[in-house]
């Protein structure tokens, strides 16, 4: 496939509709230029901040109808639209079931399946496989025969939140792009030119979001999650004044298997609160994300040494990762919040 991006007089790049993550966007089209997409990529990163944003969006670079490929993805033609709307008969995406919240060895199998059909419009058949790092390891078996062997028209994009929880014979067969949060002032414009936000709600939104696109974008259209993030800052203020007692009854109703979402949104919510408390003690030039908590901030940076500030972050880290494997959660959460400081009411 001729790549018309290397020509002489070269059109300005598409636009891909992303916000941020330019870098990725730039390797993507590079590793294009030899006229054919690498077999397999993995898009990593904090949750919500973009990663299947991009790998939509890299799918319809690989399926886009318009002629002059320096302009693909259109955002306009028939199969950007498909795409865009999730209705297109050759991009496939599946992801650990909430409840559970494993990806089973059955869906593997039958996107592999699927993916073995020659494209049905497109040029490429493409499989999106989100949070792989949920994966049970006998689905990710499954993949590797693809990943080993696969048919020239197709393309895996898989996404995790922390490239150290996947198989290495996994890793090893993809090729990683590790995404960074995106700069706030790029989200609050973003916020702005593209979602209609009020320059004042956009400032906020973008400084709470700490450069996650996505969640920004939920917390102005859902007042729902504006509302769960106070909610969660709050009871982590009220289990630090908590004895053990209280704390393992708070480590049952956080683990509910039935909420897995919400307690790794609580956990991603609590994990910048303790990065904050770190900034905050250490006089960081680099202002904290959640700001409208200035004040239990600066308590804790008050009452907390360093070191236990820092094992609350350590231990919030490690129970993200658990939350994200076949880990017990009960378990797993009880640990983090025995490894949590103790304040005085
Ligand atoms: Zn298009």
């Amino acid at each position: 496939m001729p790549d018309t991006t290397r020509s002489a007089d070269p059109s300005p790049p598409a636009d891909w509709g992303v916000v941020g993550h330019e870098w990725a966007i730039h390797h993507l089209q590079k590793s294009l230029l030899h006229g054919r997409a690498r077999h397999a990529y993995l898009f990593a990163g904090p949750s919500s901040i973009g990663k299947t944003t991009l790998a939509r969006a890299f799918a319809a670079r690989l399926n886009c109808l318009h002629e002059d490929e320096a302009a693909r993805p259109c955002g306009e033609c028939r199969a950007c639209q498909k795409i865009a709307s999730g209705n297109h008969p050759d991009i496939a995406l599946v992801e650990a079931e909430e409840v559970g919240g494993t990806l089973k060895i059955e869906q593997v199998r039958e996107l592999m399946h699927r993916l073995s059909l020659r494209p049905y419009e497109g040029r490429y058949r493409v499989g999106i496989l989100r949070r792989f790092h949920e994966a049970r390891p006998q689905a990710a078996d499954a993949l590797l025969k693809t990943l080993e062997e696969p048919p020239p028209y197709v393309v895996l994009l898989l996404t995790a939140e922390n490239v150290n929880l996947l198989p290495k014979t996994i890793l090893s067969r993809c090729q990683p792009l590790r995404l960074r949060p995106v700069p706030v002032s790029q989200v609050a414009a973003a916020l702005e030119s593209r979602w209609g936000a009020e320059p004042e709600r956009a400032e906020l939104l973008a400084q709470l979001s700490g450069g996650r696109m996505g969640w920004a974008v939920r917390a102005l259209t859902d007042p729902d999650a504006l509302t769960f993030r106070d909610v969660a800052l709050d009871d982590l203020e009220h289990i630090l004044a908590e004895n053990r007692v209280g704390r393992f009854e708070r480590a049952q109703t956080l683990a509910n298997p039935k909420r897995k979402a919400e307690l790794r949104e609580t956990l991603v919510l609590w994990q910048s609160f303790w990065r904050d408390v770190i900034l905050v003690l250490s006089e960081s030039r680099v202002s904290p994300v959640n700001r409208d908590r200035r004040a239990l901030l600066n308590r804790l940076a008050r009452e907390l040494p360093l070191e236990e500030a820092t094992a609350a972050l350590q231990a919030t880290r490690a129970c993200l990762d658990d939350v994200g494997t076949n880990v017990n959660n009960r378990l797993a959460v009880e640990v983090m919040l025995l490894a949590y400081p103790g304040l005085r009411r």
